[in-house]
């Protein structure tokens, strides 16, 4: 079987046996050969020269540790509550603004943090080297003329900042961001709400199934304040729009990119805590129209929701109070007037 070498950079990781190992993992993981099956890896052919039973295949842990080393890819870390309410934006904030829960638990010390990954330093990586420069080129050199949208650089959104003049270099990048609550244990109160990127300039069927995880936020409870975690990655992205990425590529030449934000996304409830939305099971549960719930057991819906107003983004605004406050109360703002 011949290793494909997903990232050329094999002038970079000059250790053979590592180089090989890389690849036996990968192949390992795409056809989802269990870990239990290593015990047998002397039995593969061909091993590189200096892999034997004197100088074993470096394991995982080694190899990734190795390309943690190699990598020019940085994580930026910030302190955060240790419940997951919010993210600390500065250097002078003790306390959390939602719990009691002290920012340090010792000098120098936080109780808590969030790692962020550098969306600047991820795309440099992808452009520098000519493997995956060529994969992110697609969104260049794609055309379709079969009246069918079969991409989001088909939809009117992406047209729109093309003809804006936004997309002016082939280089330029178009991304989206994603959010996903989940629990990763059972029955423990520990949360967990995952940012996801997907970078679609690589073609649908490589950029859905492989998005990068950008940061994982951790708690007790959900974020009560998002914005907060997101801050690093919203200033990152406003600086990448207007031209932050200058990368000198492997053939030496000097290139100035762009990053543009196109969507950011999730499921119902994700989205709800985006917009401040009260959430699908709240009265006024649709975050599209104004169509006002009633209660019998649940909250049900009635009518078509199309032949209601549209709801404007004042009309979330409600969500903003402090969140003990009854999410099915009446709103204070603009359309209560229509009622
Ligand atoms: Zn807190």
């Amino acid at each position: 079987m011949e290793l494909v070498d997903p990232i050329d950079d094999s002038d970079r990781l000059q250790d053979d046996a590592m180089l090989w190992a890389r690849g036996f993992y990968k192949i390992m993981e795409d056809t989802n050969i269990p870990r239990s099956a290593l015990f047998d890896y002397d039995n593969c052919n061909p091993l590189p020269a200096d892999a034997s039973a004197e100088n074993p295949l470096p394991s995982l842990y080694l190899v990734k540790k190795c390309f943690e080393e190699v990598s020019d890819v940085t994580f930026t870390r910030h302190h955060s509550c240790p419940r997951g309410c919010m993210m600390y934006c500065d250097d002078e904030t003790t306390t959390c603004a939602y719990c009691p829960a002290a920012r340090l638990a010792a000098p120098e010390n936080p109780a808590s943090y969030v790692d962020n990954l550098s969306i600047r330093e991820y795309m440099a990586g992808k452009l520098h080297q000519a493997t995956t420069r060529n994969q992110l080129l697609y969104r260049h050199q794609r055309s379709n003329d079969s009246g069918n949208a079969d991409d989001i650089l088909d939809g009117d959104v992406y047209k729109l900042l093309v003809n804006d003049g936004l997309f002016s270099s082939q280089y330029d990048i178009a991304i989206g961001l994603s959010i996903d609550g989940f629990t990763p244990l059972d029955k423990s109160s520990f949360q967990a709400t995952m940012v996801n990127m997907t970078v679609y300039n690589l073609r649908p069927m490589i950029s859905t199934l492989s998005p990068t995880t950008i940061m994982i936020i951790s708690g007790t409870n959900k974020p009560r304040d998002l914005e907060s975690f997101l801050q690093p990655v919203f200033t990152e992205s406003m600086q990448l729009t207007s031209g932050w990425l200058d990368v000198v590529l492997d053939n030496r030449q000097e290139i100035h990119a762009k990053v543009h934000f196109l969507t950011f996304t999730g499921d119902i409830p994700a989205v709800a805590d985006l917009i401040h939305h009260s959430g699908h099971m709240s009265k006024w549960g649709c975050r599209v129209y104004l169509v006002r719930g009633a209660h019998s057991g649940g909250m049900y819906f009635h009518g078509m929701a199309s032949k209601f107003p549209i709801r404007q983004v004042a009309s979330f605004q409600h969500t903003l109070r402090h969140s003990n406050d009854d999410k099915n109360a009446e709103l204070y703002c603009d359309f209560m007037i229509i009622e």
